[in-house]
């Protein structure tokens, strides 16, 4: 229990201290820069052991490479710190152009590691796995060397980096560009005629007034039309760069790649979908419900998030916190407390000002074994939402501190267990203590559109991508193609519950043109029932669960999904049963949302 006032800022002295002109970060940087030119000359030149003697330089080599990628992400975090809390300070954004190409550089030593490891042999590589130092690293050991044996050779590799630079992440940062020079006239039913940028018009998408959706959803598709060719072409070419590569390594299916990433197998991916698929008829009814509260036959699709209610009560900061801590107790002492120090030493920036970045997000400075976390808070029910879920993450990376760094590093599909646990915790807490009909109504909405969004929307985007990806094996796919395509995945993605759709969503949705980490869709809707299954045990078990959970955390970073799933639920993540059961905590929203809203 917090009694005192808090401060609203985070405290980054404690990293390092004098902000973006820190001596300390300074000299730091440089010092990181010097031994990370070292290590790259010293693993260019060491060759792969031929026998079981030549391996102790290797061990050496492993522990040098861990150490850097500490520091590099401890320097790293402190950057996206101090350039989110103030988008202004031109120091700190230079050191963060600067922190890029050691990251690039760090990134090509990972590269050549693993190709190394693809060189021991067989036996030798046996054997130093079997190393009670290299067991605990295991994993990523296996990992690595799989990951390399997939790939072309290292310096094949190494042209196929240098060219995507212009060659295939240009195409994403192209589209950035796209999207930036947007500007859209809006003859505003209110405020009248302005030129609007696309995230503004994004906003009014979500407006309660109806005319003022439609009317901004109209401007929406005319804005992206104009843009038609350039879109399709960035689109067309990325794909293209990326299906090329995949053919050269001798990669038949366009999901090797985003499955690897995710230690997740093809099976449990179909399941997963399957079960979703075989249960939306529910969701259909909650749609249906929700045109009718809406004065309407069927929804459009600027309906689907408009909001039914609204909730305008406001809390304080402490509140919040308190109420947090309160509630994480009843799931896991450990959480309360962690939530606790984390706010009483002042690891959030919730102050709400100007000149910060918009969003939110948690980084960790492995050195310092401390996270930070970035919001603004306003005081909305939504602000607690993020602020359990910053923690959340926040959590899960205390509970694996004192493991080896490089077993530390969770994929997507994962990565928001904790946090998706946490915000469930906290959103289910607001729920039962609302006061009236119209409160739960809009607490039961805003959850429903999540589940809408895991999976409707993003089903419809994976329909999507891997069948525009089939047919740009054949050549280029034009735009009334991808129009089609679109249409027909968010046709089936809905059940034909809406009434009107949105083609052009293949252009308006940034996720389809991110080069780093491709199919940016599935692993969402994964990582939103993985979390809901984990809680719907959490509530079937009690507290109990509280060190399972905490135990299952920490394997996140050496275990495929299906693996952890098995030891620390007990469950199949190829069977539906798991699936079936967090789809099943989400249609008991929809039976309470049409209870609360007959008549
Ligand atoms: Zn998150």
């Amino acid at each position: 229990m917090i009694n005192e006032t808090l401060d609203q800022t985070w405290n980054l002295e404690t990293i390092f201290e004098g902000g973006s002109h820190s001596k300390d970060f300074a000299s730091f940087l440089k010092k990181l820069n010097e031994d990370l030119d070292n290590f790259q000359s010293t693993l260019t030149e060491t060759n792969a052991p031929k026998t079981n003697g030549e391996t102790t330089i290797w061990k050496d080599i492993i522990h040098k490479y861990e150490a850097l990628y500490k520091r590099l992400i401890e320097g790293y975090a402190f950057l996206e710190c101090l350039t989110s809390q103030n988008m202004k300070d031109d120091k700190a954004s230079q050191l963060f152009a600067a922190i890029q190409a050691t990251a690039a550089q760090f990134e090509a030593c990972s590269t050549l590691l693993e190709s190394k490891y693809n060189e021991f042999p067989s036996d030798v590589w046996d054997a130093f796995l079997s190393d009670p130092d290299m067991q605990t690293i295991s994993f990523y050991l296996k990992e690595s060397r799989q990951k390399a044996k997939e790939r072309l050779s290292a310096d094949q590799e190494k042209i196929i980096s240098s060219l995507a630079i212009d060659g295939y992440h240009g195409w994403g940062t192209l589209y950035d560009t796209i999207v930036s020079n947007i500007s859209i006239p809006f003859d505003h039913p209110v405020d009248g005629k302005k030129d609007l940028s696309v995230g503004q018009l994004a906003n009014l998408m979500d407006d309660s007034n109806r005319d003022i959706r439609k009317a901004a959803f109209a401007a929406w598709e005319e804005a992206w039309h104009s843009q038609v060719d350039f879109c399709s072409a960035s689109l067309n070419h990325l794909a293209g760069f990326r299906l090329q590569t995949y053919k050269e390594r001798g990669w038949e299916k366009v999901l090797k790649e985003p499955l690897s990433y995710n230690r997740m197998t093809d099976k449990t991916l179909e399941t997963m979908w399957q079960v979703i698929t075989d249960n939306k008829s529910h969701f259909v009814k909650y749609l249906d419900r929700k045109a009718k509260l809406l004065g309407l036959e069927k929804l459009s699709w600027f309906d689907v998030d408009a909001p039914i209610a609204t909730s305008s009560k406001k809390v304080t900061y402490e509140e919040s916190a308190n109420f947090i801590i309160q509630h994480f107790h009843k799931f896991n002492p450990n959480m309360a407390k962690f939530a606790e120090h984390a706010i009483k030493n002042r690891w959030i920036e919730a102050e709400d000002r100007n000149g910060k970045r918009p969003g939110g997000f948690c980084t960790s400075f492995p050195l310092s074994e401390e996270s930070r976390i970035f919001m603004t808070f306003s005081g909305t029910a939504s602000n607690i939402s993020t602020l359990a879920h910053e923690l959340g993450h926040a959590y899960h990376q205390s509970v694996m501190n004192d493991l080896p760094y490089l077993t530390q590093h969770y994929a997507m599909n994962v990565a928001e267990t904790a946090s998706t646990f946490a915000e469930m915790i906290v959103s289910d807490a607001a729920q039962a203590a609302a006061k009236t009909k119209e409160e739960q109504i809009s607490f039961l909405d805003e959850k429903l559109g999540r589940s809408i969004a895991f999976f409707m929307n993003i089903h419809a985007r994976f329909l999507f991508e891997t069948r525009f990806y089939e047919e740009r094996k054949q050549g280029i796919v034009g735009s009334d193609r991808l129009n089609e395509l679109m249409l027909a995945a968010q046709k089936e993605a809905y059940c034909d519950a809406l009434s009107s759709y949105h083609p052009a969503f293949w252009q308006s949705k940034l996720h389809f043109y991110i080069t780093d980490v491709p199919f940016y869709n599935f692993p969402y809707t994964f990582g939103y029932l993985f979390s809901t299954g984990i809680y719907v045990k959490a509530l079937e078990e009690g507290a109990t669960f509280a060190d399972k959970y905490d135990a299952l955390l920490r394997d996140t970073g050496r275990m495929t999904v299906e693996e952890l799933a098995k030891k620390h639920l007990k469950v199949d993540l190829t069977k539906p049963d798991f699936w079936q059961s967090a789809v099943d905590y989400a249609i008991k929203d929809v039976k309470d949302f049409l209870e609360l809203t007959k008549n």
